[in-house]
This record gives C-alpha cells, structure tokens and sequence, in this order.
C-alpha cells in the first residue's frame, strides 16, 4: 500500500477530536484494508510490532533531526532552530520538506511495506557504526517522502504519533467495518485484543466477520498479556460498595507485579509493562517448576523483596534493580532475595480462566501451589463482609511492612489492561511537603521543548543551602490546568543557572506543594531523604523559602506515618 494512503488516513484523523467521527473515518480504511497490510495495523499505533514485542524504533530526535537534514539538504542547525519554535518536530519536518529543493531523481513511491521493512532494521541494529546505519535507514525514507509523508514518519520514528487513536478506537473501527458496530462482536474484538495482545492478528480474524473465529483467540503461553488494573477506594465502606460484599480482602505487597507463564519445563516472567525478565530471576523459574503443579499455566503475583538478615520485607526501590540488571545475577540473587506472592491465575492446563469468577480462579492456584515462605505463597486473603474485620486486616498488612490491601469481587472474570472495579485498592493516605524546585530536566518525544521532570529540595540548616530529596514529573496536566509544563517551563527558564545536556539548575525560587505517599531514608540524595511518589499539587507564590520544609519537619513526617517501624 503507498503511505501516502496512511499519511492521509493520519491526517484525517487528527483532524478531528470527536471519537465517533474518528471511528467512521478509520472503519473505512479497516474495511478497504487488504490482508496483505495487516501490519499497518501496528502502524497505526506507531509501532512496528505487537506491544509486547522488545523490539522498538527508538530513535532520538537529534537523529530524526540529523535525518531531516540530510533528506532536505538544511543544517541540523536550522532544522534544531525551527523545532525550537514549532515544538513538534512533525511539523518542521513537513514545513522544510514543503521547500525541499533537492532534485528528487533518486525517489521512489514509499509503501507501507518499505516503511515497515526500514523500521524493522532499526532495532537489529547493533556495536558499531549502528548510529549511521540507522540513520541511513531513515533517510532512505525520508528522501521519497513528501511533506505529509516526512510529518508522520518523523513522528513515528520518535514514538510521537499524535493522532488521537487508542485502542478503543480501534476496536470499535473494526467492529464498524466488520460487523456494524454490533455491540457483541465490539466485546468478542476486546476479549480477542485482550488475549491475543495483538491487532494485526485480531484484523486478520475480524475482517472474516465471524464472531466465532474472534471466540477462538486465546491466550498463548511465553506471550505476554497486560495486567488487569485497579481503581481506588478511600474507605472500606466504598471499597465494598464498588466490588460487592462480600469480597475478598488481599494484602497489597509492596513489589513489582510479575506474570508468570509455564509450559512443560519452561518458563516465563514478564512485567506488568510486558517485558520479559525470565532471565533476571532465575531462582523464581526454578521454584515455579518446584512448587505449582500443573502442565501449563499463567499466573499473577506481586513479587516483594527482603533482607536477607532480618527477613524483613523491604519496599520496592530495594529491588528494583533486580529487573533491569542482566549481568552478575547471581550475586544480586543472593543479595536481593526476592519472594513470589501469587493472587490469580488466568489460564490452567490449555484452558483459558479468564472468563471464569474470581472465587474460583483464587481457589485453583491455593490448591496447585505449594507454599514456601521467602519463596513462593499464595496472597494472605480474608473473605468478609464486615468493615472492621476488614479493617483489622488491613493494619495487620501495614504492619507486616506493605502497602495496604486490595478488595476483589469474588464473582469476576479477569480483564487484561483494564481498571473497571472489579478490583479496588486501599492505601494509606497521601500527604503534603512544600519544597522548592532546584533542577529540571528536558524532556522528549511529546514534551520536548519543555522541561518535564523537576528537582525538588527541602531547606538545609544553614541560610541558603537546600537538599535534594525527589524528583517529580506527574500531577502536572499538559493543558487546562493550572500547572502545565508549558506554565512550568515559561517559569523557570529564566532561574536556569547551568545547563549540563538536558539538566538544568535552576536557582531555587519557585516553592511548590506536593502529595507523596511515604518518606524513605535515602544514601542518594543529600538531604538523605527520599519521598515516595511525589506528585505536584500546586505552586505556592505565597510561601517563602524559609517556610518549606527542613529536615526536620520530614523527619517528623517519617516518624509518623504508619508505616515508620520498619526503619527505626
Ligand atoms: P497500584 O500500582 O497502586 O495501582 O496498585 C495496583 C498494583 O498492586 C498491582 O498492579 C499489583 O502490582 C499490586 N498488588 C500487590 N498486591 C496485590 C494483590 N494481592 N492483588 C492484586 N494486585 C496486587
């Protein structure tokens, strides 16, 4: 298919806002679309790939820039220049591809194919020369592009689509195409995208119009699925109201979720973003094979980290490098130990149990695993219906070091990537610190051009001298809000100190409030403190600087949460 096709089909849809007028336009295309073109599908969500795949674009805009310039024959310079203004590096590139004067004898009409097969080298990609090979890639494209075709390929190759298309969108397309937005066949779509975490795959089927074949996706073993999600309660009485009462009342553990697949002897651990880490945990593989019984399986569990000493559980910072480190994972084996605790399982012996209810899915995995402590166990869970049973449960789960509770309803299939109430959590409440902002860092893709990630420092004792003790980039809208990056940026560029790459010091001035959920003891930040989640609330123009908070008002803070025993 020429991509000049899919630029237009982009373009269409940003043109509008409204979701039903997005879903007429792209059930049009879905409909002419030939099964040969099943992986545009994946470009419509600017990926090259299922989701689940490891393999990425992942390119920088400095290359995408470099790329601009040699296709239209512009300096990066000036190519840099007009980002700087524009923000939206899509857009300089159809404005200097609109004056592009370069002969364009060695073009060719780009395809969605050509488009994909490029982009699909990129992350094959490695040792040297791996910058220019990559760079060639994308100018090749590039060169035969035309000022709409160099918009929407420099934003996918940046991951910065900005066509306001999620996978609702898609799913009701397809239903629109394929079976008149049948509201049946809309569900059997999702379920089928839930288990098959791929759209080209779920396209193929639809485009049949056979509820019964999108029936028959299912889940794979060694394929990773998104985790279902949970919505919030403030209090046992609206925690039962969402879920149901009774419900089951779980420990929320203070890890990093793991989904676990096995097959025969195999085994796979992927994370909740759908990375593969099996190798990280070797010891977790063996103890699955160990003690869960069962031909095949996946499983849902939250795994927790403790001292090797004390057997204390330790929060999740404790052990987080353990998923990203791929080197001496045997030393980091024996210094971060790691316990698996197991609250669902989601498919058993070739059978999907998603559609199954929870009561019975929960019982399943209490009867096929063996538990273990400091290895493998089930999640601690009390049936009940009673406010107070509840609550007791829950300070007995603060108490043993983690973060609340869950509350499940017993009746409820399982939704991969979905936070509907069928799950709720209850944590201890957030609270407040006023700190100052003392650095900042550039962001990229859809924030570049801002600044996007703040430094935040407590008072120190003497005049004048402030600590690091966080760094914030969420409770900031990035419109219709009062605080923006953009109000953000504006603010402080003029406080800039130095600049070293994309971080900035910034001469504290600008006082802000912030929510965290839990003040840790830190080695890396100065103040020798570190906030837990910290999320802007508002600036305070009205507080002076020696008003925020010093060390010892977070000593304070830390001394009373609920949580403080485990450090004292
Ligand atoms: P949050 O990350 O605050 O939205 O809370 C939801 C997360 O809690 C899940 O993604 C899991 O990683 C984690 N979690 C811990 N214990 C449980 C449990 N017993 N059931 C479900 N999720 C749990």
């Amino acid at each position: 298919m020429q991509y000049k096709k899919l630029a237009q089909l982009y373009e269409d849809l940003s043109s509008t806002t409204k979701r039903l007028e997005k879903i007429e336009i792209l059930s049009k295309f879905l409909k002419f679309l030939p099964k040969e073109d099943r992986d545009v599908m994946y470009l419509l969500e600017g990926m090259i790939y299922p989701e689940y795949d490891d393999r990425k674009i992942g390119i920088s805009n400095q290359l995408a820039i470099k790329a601009i310039s040699k296709a239209t024959g512009i300096s990066p310079d000036k190519v840099t220049k007009e980002w700087k203004t524009i923000g939206d590096l899509g857009e300089v590139a159809k404005k200097l591809f609109q004056n592009k004067k370069q002969s364009t004898l060695h073009s060719y009409i780009l395809t969605t194919e050509k488009v994909i097969e490029n982009l699909r080298k990129l992350p094959e990609l490695v040792g040297k020369g791996t910058v220019n090979k990559k760079l060639a890639l994308i100018t090749e494209l590039m060169t035969s592009a035309s000022p709409i075709e160099a918009q929407y390929l420099t934003r996918t190759v940046i991951g910065d689509l900005r066509i306001g298309v999620q996978e609702g969108t898609i799913r009701e397309s397809m239903s629109a195409a394929f079976f008149d937005r049948d509201k049946q066949a809309s569900e059997a779509i999702q379920k089928a995208i839930d288990k098959a975490n791929d759209l080209a795959i779920v396209f193929d089927i639809a485009r049949k119009g056979k509820l019964k074949g999108l029936e028959k996706v299912s889940l794979e073993i060694g394929k990773p699925i998104k985790a279902m999600l949970a919505q919030k309660a403030t209090s046992f009485k609206e925690g039962f109201e969402k879920v149901g009462s009774p419900c089951a009342v779980e420990y929320k553990y203070d890890g990093f979720r793991l989904i676990i697949h096995k097959k025969g002897k195999e085994v796979f651990l992927f994370t909740r973003m759908l990375e593969n880490v099996t190798k990280q945990f070797p010891e977790v593989v063996e103890c699955i094979l160990k003690h869960v019984k069962g031909n095949s399986f996946i499983l849902d569990s939250e795994t927790v980290g403790f001292d090797k000493k004390t057997k204390e559980y330790t929060d999740f910072q404790a052990i987080s490098q353990r998923i990203r480190r791929k080197y001496d994972i045997e030393k980091l084996q024996e210094k971060l130990p790691v316990e698996v605790n197991v609250f669902d399982i989601l498919y058993y012996n070739g059978k999907s149990l998603l559609e199954k209810p929870f009561e019975e899915r929960s019982k399943l995995l209490r009867k096929i695993l063996t538990e273990k402590k400091y290895k493998i166990l089930a999640s601690k869970q009390l049936i009940t219906d009673d406010e107070k049973k509840a609550d007791k449960f829950y300070k007995k789960a603060l108490a043993d070091n983690q973060e609340g509770v869950m509350m499940k309803n017993l009746k409820s299939d399982y939704r991969p990537g979905r936070r509907v109430g069928n799950m709720v959590k209850m944590k201890p409440e957030e609270r407040d610190l006023d700190l100052v902002i003392t650095g900042a860092e550039y962001g990229t893709g859809k924030r570049s051009g801002w600044l996007s990630s703040f430094i935040l420092s407590c008072r120190g004792k003497k005049k004048d001298e402030y600590f690091e003790i966080g760094k914030v980039g969420t409770g900031i809208a990035e419109k219709d809000n009062e605080i923006t990056f953009d109000s953000l940026t504006k603010l402080l560029t003029p406080l800039i100190t130095s600049e070293k790459g994309k971080i900035a010091k910034i001469k504290p001035k600008i006082v802000v409030s912030v929510t965290y959920q839990e003040v840790q003891r830190s080695p890396n930040y100065k103040s020798g403190w570190a906030l837990r989640f910290p999320r802007f609330t508002a600036l305070r123009p009205d507080k002076p600087l020696k008003e925020i908070a010093d060390p010892k008002e977070i000593e304070e803070a830390f001394k009373n949460q609920k949580r403080n025993w485990r450090f004292g």
